[in-house]
């Protein structure tokens, strides 16, 4: 523990040495004052504006001479224009889209953001001049014909481009390239097939009153209602909330049955339109030289490979399963006592439409945990506050409340966050707040990136700019804005997502903060939900808000009683869906005749151990048909790095500022520059494993 501990300090004081030594950027009034308030009118005009100045330098580059093309008169001039000037523009619209208060405003701002979003996909990724010319700059560079590069960063820019545009198909022959769009455009078009139909999905069941016994009543209240032969049924939807609503609370158990089939068969014709994708992508990988569609995916993330993925999945499977069988057997457990108090057979076995009804009965009995009785300990005003102060000690930052603020709405809250470490006060970045629900806002809570950090042409920096948004709950009259655990979890998660922005100081925008491996994006957040578990933490962001005191002891204890509950039964389903994402894109040839129910039901059987039924729940499983296939693993494997970078924070300390000041400038600060599991290693010493993240399973 001594010798560790040295360890720390004298790391730490090289990082002194470095702190002094790092680029100190021009002064420049670092103030962001936006302008959030352009007419639909002004917003096409600059944008059609600015994709103007885009043609003219794609042309100018275009222009270079073969002989003469270099880092400085190709790569900087495009990069600086499509990348680092047009993320700010197409992040505002992006926004704006989310949260501008005017509908009109919200629709234009999404034309625009598309626009350009298919401007640059047009002329810029699928150009083969543009390619060429970066080929002759590299070759020109390795020839010593121009200039050097640089650095390390320009170095991996060039390279990061060349791989890009290769995996885009831009290697290929002219007929080859024809037979990629082709595929390509069949791809997306099952792709839209496939999520149009989730969307569309208008499945209801209808119930008469006293088959819904036992669900809230606040919930019963907002089902819709129609009137057949003069009886009352009430018809439920099967969106997320209502399934969740009946599958833990519905005492009939034919309800839970009848909702959980008829949910698990929705999109059948999707098992096609799956297979049909899962072959074409194949092919297309097959056509820009990969073995699989899951090595062409893999191969710009963490995990590399396909194999490394499945062993990864394979060795969580493993633990978790004799920790899922305990909890098995302590739901039917439940279910015998529950059976035989109704007087009903019980039948030895625990089905689907068992599983969340059982579990919450287990957690009511096992941990009187009541969610209204913790909010009241959560205000939210204090909540933030004191997070603010936490991130300030622990990340030597400071954030500082902007007066007059430029915002897109008036409730919106503008801060600046400088680095206070050694005093410095050296402005960081803007984060803006926007928490309250409105009419047409994105109703989840989330971190939208407005602009990243990176050096300007004329060598000054740009500096990063995050939006949080919320949807808590308003202030009345008697209560002020009350957060669950859950929500406080979220903040902290979303803000962890902000701060690696904030943190980051690079010199290329596209590798600034959240712009790492897509496989590692979401550590840093997870890494901070750790915090919320913590009852240092718990203590510090509680205040009652009339008993005017923090969270008991006893409180605390059984907050954090209930965070492993289920979790072995929890996380094998998680790697179920990861399994089988994998499992379909990893075919060595072409499959017409793979059975997608049968794998999912075989996976189903060999990962949960719970008994297949006939549904086929992967035809709504919208993450492998938009964008985020081969890669649902990506939430676990993360998770697994979180735990283990968390788990150093756990040994010497929670609040411990040593350990926070030297993750924000081994990890946070480095943004992607090099690879994750390098600033990983760096920030822990030694090679990551999956000890920590089991142990805080509670295993
Ligand atoms: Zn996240």
């Amino acid at each position: 523990m001594k010798v560790k501990n040295l360890n720390i300090l004298f790391i730490s004081s090289l990082f002194i040495l470095k702190s002094f030594t790092r680029t100190i950027y021009p002064k420049q009034e670092p103030h962001h004052v936006i302008n959030w308030s352009y007419t639909a009118d002004e917003l096409r005009e600059l944008t059609s504006q600015k994709i103007e100045e885009e043609k003219k330098i794609i042309e100018e580059i275009e222009n270079v001479s073969d002989s003469k093309s270099s880092f400085e008169n190709v790569i900087a001039p495009l990069i600086n224009k499509i990348e680092n000037e047009m993320t700010y523009f197409s992040y505002y619209l992006y926004l704006l889209e989310n949260v501008a208060p005017e509908k009109e405003i919200r629709r234009v701002s999404a034309e625009c953001y598309y626009e350009i979003e298919d401007f640059h996909y047009d002329n810029v990724w699928t150009n083969k001049n543009l390619y060429k010319k970066i080929l002759k700059v590299r070759r020109n560079i390795l020839t010593y014909r121009v200039k050097q590069l640089r650095s390390d960063e320009d170095q991996r820019l060039m390279e990061k481009l060349i791989k890009e545009f290769s995996a885009a198909g831009l290697d290929l022959s002219e007929e080859d390239s024809e037979k990629l769009n082709n595929l390509n455009s069949q791809i997306t078009d099952l792709e839209y097939a496939f999520t149009d139909c989730i969307y569309e999905d208008e499945t209801t069941v209808s119930f008469e009153k006293e088959e819904l016994e036992g669900i809230p009543e606040t919930i019963i209240e907002g089902f819709d209602k129609e009137i057949i032969e003069g009886k009352e049924y009430y018809i439920l939807n099967t969106l997320t909330s209502t399934l969740k609503a009946v599958a833990q609370y519905a005492k009939n158990e034919n309800t839970r049955k009848k909702m959980s089939i008829v949910s698990g068969q929705r999109c059948k014709e999707n098992l096609d339109v799956l297979k049909k994708a899962v072959n074409l992508r194949y092919e297309k990988a097959k056509l820009l030289g990969y073995k699989t569609y899951s090595e062409y995916r893999l191969q710009n993330k963490m995990a590399e490979n396909s194999e490394n993925v499945i062993k990864f999945l394979d060795s969580l499977k493993e633990k978790l399963q004799p920790v899922a069988k305990e909890e098995l057997k302590q739901l039917l457990e439940i279910k015998k006592k529950d059976k035989a108090e109704l007087n009903e057979p019980f039948n030895e076995t625990l089905n689907d439409w068992e599983l969340e009804y059982y579990k919450r009965m287990l957690l009511e009995q096992q941990h009187t945990i009541n969610d209204n009785v913790i909010r009241e300990y959560f205000p939210m005003t204090h909540v933030i506050e004191e997070i603010f102060k936490i991130y300030e000690e622990i990340f030597a930052l400071k954030f500082v409340e902007v007066e007059n603020p430029s915002v897109w709405a008036p409730e919106v809250r503008q801060f600046e966050v400088y680095d206070n470490e050694f005093l410095l006060n050296e402005f960081l970045g803007t984060l803006y707040l926007d928490l309250y629900p409105r009419q047409g806002k994105y109703n989840h809570i989330a971190n939208y990136s407005v602009d990243y950090g990176y050096t300007k042409e004329d060598g000054s920096r740009n500096y990063p700019i995050a939006a949080m948004v919320t949807n808590f709950s308003k202030p009345t009259e008697n209560t002020p804005s009350l957060l669950t655990h859950k929500e406080v979890i979220n903040y902290f998660h979303e803000l962890g997502h902000a701060l690696h922005q904030i943190c980051s100081e690079t010199k290329w925008s596209r590798f600034n903060g959240m712009n790492v491996e897509e496989d590692f994006v979401e550590g840093p957040a997870q890494m901070l939900e750790y915090f919320v578990w913590e009852p240092e933490v718990l203590k510090r962001i509680s205040y009652h808000y009339k008993k005017h005191v923090p969270l008991s002891d006893e409180l605390i204890k059984t907050i954090t009683k209930s965070k492993n509950f289920s979790s072995g039964i929890n996380n094998l389903k998680q790697i179920l869906y990861a399994y089988a994402d994998i499992k379909i894109h990893s075919i060595e040839k072409k499959d017409p005749d793979m059975n997608i129910y049968e794998i999912w039901n075989d996976l189903k059987k060999e990962i949960t151990m719970m008994e297949p039924t006939e549904t086929w729940p992967i035809a709504v499983f919208e993450h492998i048909m938009s964008g985020y296939d081969v890669n649902y693993y990506g939430y676990l494997w993360s998770q697994v790095y979180a735990a283990d970078m968390f788990s150093q924070f756990k040994t010497y300390g929670v609040l411990n500022k040593i350990i926070g000041r030297r993750y924000r400038n081994v990890v946070l600060r480095k943004g992607s520059t090099e690879d994750s599991m390098t600033l990983i290693k760096r920030f822990l010493y030694r090679k990551p494993n999956d000890k920590a993240f089991l142990e805080t399973l509670g295993f």
